[in-house]
C-alpha cells in the first residue's frame, strides 16, 4: 500500500458517495470521488430526513449547517384524498428530539449536497473529480483500478461504487439485474411556499391518501419552498429518471377528483419530474474482494419509508467504521460492512414495499371505510412499531 491508510476510490458522488468520502477522510483516508456530472448539483426535490439520518449527519459534524437551512417540521398528518379530513399522526418536533435525540428533517437535496461537498472539500479541496464516468473496474494484484470513460484508470486500494440506482460498479461485480415495474409512478415538484394558501402553507408534513394514489408535501429551504411528491398507480411509464419533466395537465389527470389542495400544489409547481418505480429483490450480497457498493447502487428501495437517502448516509458512515477497524485488511472491512448493513437494508426495502400497499388501500376509497382504516393502520401504536427501529439506529453504537 503506497499510503498509511488506504486509498479508497468512490464511485459517484451522490448523497451516498460523498457521506462515506466525508466519514473516511474525517478519518484520516486518502479518498477520491469519481462522479459523471460536470457539475455537482442535485435535482430541486426534497428529501426527507429521519431522525436516525440526522444522527449520522451529526457524526459526521454536518448537522447543525444543514438545520440552518432546511426545516424541522412541527408534526405529521394524514388527510383524505377526496373530502380533506385531517387525522394528526405524531408531533416530529420537540418529541422527535425528546424520543430520538435528533430532529426530523425536511431538506433541499441542493442544500445537503452543497454542505457535503463544502465539508469533502474542506478536508481534501481536490477529492471531487467531475465529468469522469467510471465505467469498470479491475482487481489489480494487491490493488484495484476504476476505470473510466476518457479511457484512464485509477489505482486505489478499494472501490467503493456509489453510483446510484442505475450502478455501473455493480453491473460489473454483479451482472445485469432485473428490475419489476410497481405499477407506480411518482411525480415530484416544489412550490413556492408564498403560493400557497395560510392553512397549507405550515411546518408540517402531510401525507394524503387515497385510492391507487398517495400526496406527500412538507416545507424545504428554511420554509420558503414546498415539496410535493404525488404516488400514482398506473402504466405505460418505464423509466426511472430524476430529469424527466411530465405536464402539469399529464399529473393533474392522474388526481382527478382529489382534494382541491392537492391540486393547488400541483398547479403551483413550475416544473413537474415523473419517475417510475421500480422493485428489486434485495441483493444477497454487494461485495467482492477489494470492492463493494452503498446506497441505491445495491439496494434501491420504494420512497414508502422515506429511507433511501437515509440508508445511504448511514451506509458511508458504517463503512468507515469498519475500515478504520480494519484498515489493513480490506476485504474483512468490507465485508463486516456488508453483513453489518445487510438486515436493515433489506427490512426497509421490503417494508417500504409493504408500505406502499398500506399508502393505496382500496378501503381508503370511501369515507366510513378509510376512517376505520386509518384509526386502526395509523394508530399511535401501529406507527410506532412501524417507525421505532429505524428512527432508534445509531450509527456510532451499531455492532460492525
Ligand atoms: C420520489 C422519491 C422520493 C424519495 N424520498 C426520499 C426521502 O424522503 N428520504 C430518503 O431518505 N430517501 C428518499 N428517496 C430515495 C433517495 O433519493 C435515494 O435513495 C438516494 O438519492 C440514494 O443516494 P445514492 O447516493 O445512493 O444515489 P444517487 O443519489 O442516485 O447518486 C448517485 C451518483 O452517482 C453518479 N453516477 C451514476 N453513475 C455513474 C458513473 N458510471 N460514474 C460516475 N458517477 C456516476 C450520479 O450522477 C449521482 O451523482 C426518494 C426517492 C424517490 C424516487
Amino acid at each position: 500500500m503506497g499510503h498509511s491508510k488506504p486509498h479508497v476510490l468512490i464511485a459517484g458522488g451522490g448523497i451516498g458517495g460523498l457521506s462515506a468520502a466525508l466519514a473516511l477522510l474525517q478519518r484520516g483516508f486518502e479518498v477520491d470521488v469519481y462522479e459523471q456530472a460536470a457539475r455537482l448539483e442535485e435535482v430541486g426535490a426534497g428529501v426527507q430526513l429521519s431522525p436516525n439520518g440526522a444522527r449520522a449527519l451529526h457524526a459526521m459534524r454536518v448537522l447543525e449547517a444543514l438545520e440552518r437551512l432546511s426545516c424541522t417540521t412541527e408534526g405529521k398528518e394524514v388527510r383524505h384524498w377526496k373530502t380533506g379530513e385531517t387525522w394528526n399522526l405524531f408531533d416530529l418536533g420537540a418529541e422527535a428530539i425528546e424520543r430520538y435525540g435528533f430532529p426530523y428533517l425536511t431538506v433541499w437535496r441542493p442544500d445537503l449536497l452543497e454542505i457535503l461537498t463544502a465539508r469533502v472539500r474542506r478536508e481534501k479541496p481536490d477529492a471531487i473529480h467531475l465529468d469522469s464516468r467510471c465505467v469498470g473496474y479491475a482487481r489489480n494484484g494487491e490493488r484495484v483500478s476504476l476505470l473510466l470513460a476518457d479511457g484512464s484508470e485509477v489505482l486505489g486500494d478499494a472501490v467503493i461504487g456509489a453510483d446510484g440506482v442505475h450502478s455501473q460498479i455493480r453491473r460489473v461485480l454483479f451482472g445485469a439485474e432485473e428490475a419489476k415495474f410497481s405499477g407506480m409512478i411518482a411525480w415530484r415538484g416544489v412550490v413556492s411556499m408564498a403560493a400557497l394558501p395560510p392553512h397549507m402553507a405550515r411546518m408540517v408534513g402531510t401525507n394524503w391518501v387515497g385510492p391507487g394514489g398517495h400526496v406527500v408535501h412538507y416545507p424545504l429551504h428554511r420554509g420558503e419552498l414546498m415539496n410535493f411528491v404525488g404516488i400514482v398507480e398506473r402504466s405505460g411509464w418505464l423509466v426511472e429518471s430524476w430529469s424527466t419533466q411530465g405536464s402539469a395537465e399529464e399529473c393533474a389527470a392522474d388526481f382527478t377528483g382529489w382534494h382541491e389542495d392537492v391540486h393547488r400544489l400541483i398547479g403551483g409547481a413550475p416544473s413537474l419530474y415523473k419517475w417510475a418505480l421500480m422493485v428489486r429483490k434485495p441483493m444477497e450480497r454487494w461485495t467482492i474482494g477489494l470492492a463493494t457498493l452503498l446506497g441505491d447502487a445495491c439496494h434501491p428501495t420504494l420512497p414508502m419509508l422515506a429511507q433511501g437517502a437515509v440508508m445511504a448516509i448511514e451506509d458511508g458512515f458504517i463503512l468507515a467504521r469498519c475500515l478504520e477497524r480494519w484498515p489493513g485488511d480490506i476485504a474483512t472491512a468490507l465485508t463486516r460492512y456488508e453483513r453489518a448493513r445487510s438486515e436493515r437494508t433489506r427490512a426497509i426495502v421490503l417494508g417500504s414495499a409493504a408500505n406502499s400497499r398500506r399508502f393505496h388501500n382500496p378501503a381508503l376509497a370511501d369515507p366510513v371505510g378509510a376512517n376505520e382504516y386509518l384509526d386502526r393502520e395509523w394508530s399511535r401504536a401501529a406507527i410506532t412499531v412501524r417507525y421505532e427501529w429505524l428512527f432508534t439506529y445509531d450509527v456510532l453504537g451499531a455492532e460492525i
